[in-house]
């Protein structure tokens, strides 16, 4: 069966530049250089969904730190307003 990490933008880049070993200012380079990998990867949105749906504790997944996946589970499960 096809899973989506077949086509994952990801599967040519050192795995490690998705887990920075922190989210501050010291990793901030590394974090917007996964980003930009996941921002053009053409199985973002089901790989965002599969991380969501596991609780996924670490890395970057589907463009989203897990910080940012955890505020975003917090606003679907309506504990936060929208960010505008
Ligand atoms: S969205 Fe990012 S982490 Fe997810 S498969 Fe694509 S490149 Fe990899």
């Amino acid at each position: 069966m096809a899973d989506y990490r077949d086509r994952a933008r990801c599967r040519n880049e050192d795995p490690e530049l998705f887990y920075p070993l922190g989210e501050g200012r010291a990793f901030a380079k590394q974090v917007a250089e996964a980003k930009e990998v996941c921002e053009a990867c053409p199985v973002r949105a089901e790989c965002l969904e599969d991380a969501l749906a596991r609780r996924e504790p670490d890395g970057i997944w589907g463009g989203l730190t897990a910080d940012e996946r955890r505020a975003l589970l917090r606003r679907q499960r309506g504990q936060l307003p929208c960010a505008s």
